[in-house]
């Protein structure tokens, strides 16, 4: 993108964004939550659409002049609907975290108990964390990964609800890699008598593209991101049952923001065309590929997998266990070759979350750039490598390591970066 007018406004913030299409162009991003939009969604969400103001939903706005960002919502809602089934959608949302704490709003009272996944298991803060207002809004209780197969076991999701009576029972997660039972879970809300939300911000792509069940047909809300494997700018959705219709927009406006981002709303429409292509659901099946691919190849190098593996698109290596290091140390030792990863707990983990037994590894990124199955080998091989090593790369191994990632990172370009101004 042509960033001509910035370089002389402002310099400073001009380098900076110059700098992140380096690093990023330069650095191979294994972060499970992050992907390189297309140049059209960046020209949407670059767009004059950033300047208008739009209080309300289409045809129902408290601002004149709405009919052209009227014309964007609307084509992002049908879109999504098309996109994951549904009887409601709400593309407001700035966020994913605002997008859950919507439902809340909308569904319980103070005080109500809500059941999500254990933060330390691969769930999200939103799902009740004591850090986060869903656990202090509500009472949180939390299920967790069997201890033996660390993958969710139902009988345990009902054996807690049954104790804790719910009201709502959230699936979803940010570092689970294995698929989700969703009709289980809505049998389990039933019998509670428990609302059922799932959160697929990670997943949402492998839905779209039908490599992952759709939690709509099951569940009273469906949240989400738009920017992860769903390929889209930083955003979120809702996706409900029409006699929910009314109370979730009125919790997003006015109940909890103002003005829509309409310019990001622009860009989630757009994201929704790109991912009802035939080529979206080709590349969501190389995102789960190149996953088990690279998932095999650091097992086959002796490091343990959470779960022994992934169904999806990300992986959590136990750095601890299986190379004797902490998921700081293994962050911080990948960086160095190039590499970016995030720290990650692990199920039971007994390291700080500062610290951590684990690491997260995802490929949408990757994959959108075209690394395929060879290339998950070489990355295997070498991010094993870089994490048994007696210690942190340097010198000539420290070279030699960096120059695989340089040379992967020049193969593969970043698709439509253009750098000219
Ligand atoms: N839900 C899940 C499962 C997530 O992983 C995340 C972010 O990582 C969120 C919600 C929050 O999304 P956002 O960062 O857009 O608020």
């Amino acid at each position: 993108m042509s960033l001509e007018h910035l370089k002389t406004v402002d310099p400073a913030v001009y380098q900076a964004i110059r700098q992140e299409e380096a690093r990023q162009a330069n650095h191979l991003e294994l972060i499970a939550s992050e992907n390189w939009t297309s140049p059209a969604v960046r020209e949407a969400v670059g767009s004059v659409m950033t300047d208008k103001y739009a209080e309300g939903y289409p045809g129902h706005r408290y601002y004149g002049g709405c009919e052209n960002v009227d014309t964007v919502e609307d084509l992002a809602r049908q879109r999504v609907l098309a996109l994951f089934g549904g009887e409601h959608a709400n593309v407001q949302p700035h966020a994913g975290a605002p997008a859950n704490m919507a439902v809340y709003f909308t569904a319980l009272k103070p005080g109500d108990t809500l059941m999500g996944l254990e933060l330390s298991h691969g769930g999200h803060l939103t799902h009740g964390s004591p850090v986060n207002l869903s656990g202090q809004l509500y009472r949180p209780v939390a299920y967790q990964v069997d201890p033996v197969t660390e993958r969710i076991d139902m009988d345990q999701v009902r054996e807690k609800a049954l104790a804790e009576r719910p009201q709502i029972i959230v699936a979803g997660a940010s570092a689970y890699p294995r698929s989700w039972d969703f009709a289980a879970f809505r049998q389990i809300a039933d019998e509670v008598g428990a609302l059922f939300m799932v959160d697929m911000a990670h997943f949402a792509g492998l839905v779209a593209a039908g490599l992952h069940p759709n939690p709509v047909p099951y569940a009273d809300f469906v949240t989400s991101t738009t920017h992860k494997t769903l390929r889209g700018p930083r955003g979120g959705f809702i996706i409900c049952r029409q006699s929910w219709a009314k109370a979730i927009d009125k919790t997003i406006f006015p109940g909890l923001q103002g003005g829509p981002l309409m310019h990001v709303i622009a860009g989630k429409a757009v994201a929704f065309y790109e991912a009802q292509q035939p080529s979206f659901q080709a590349y969501q099946k190389r995102v789960v590929a190149n996953a088990q691919r690279l998932a095999d190849r650091l097992m086959a190098k002796g490091l343990r997998l959470v779960s022994g593996g992934t169904d999806n698109h990300l992986l959590v290596i136990d750095v601890k266990s299986s190379a004797g290091i902490t998921g700081k140390e293994a962050q911080e030792r990948l960086a160095l070759v190039g590499i970016t990863v995030n720290k990650n707990t692990i199920p039971f983990d007994q390291e700080k979350p500062t610290v951590t037994s684990g690491i997260r590894i995802g490929t949408p990124q990757v994959t959108t750039r075209g690394l395929g199955l060879d290339e998950m080998d070489r990355l295997g091989d070498l991010i094993a490598d870089v994490l048994t090593a007696p210690e942190r790369p340097a010198g000539d191994r420290l070279r030699e390591w960096a120059g695989v990632v340089q040379e992967l990172a020049e193969a593969f370009p970043l698709p439509g970066l253009d750098s000219r101004d």
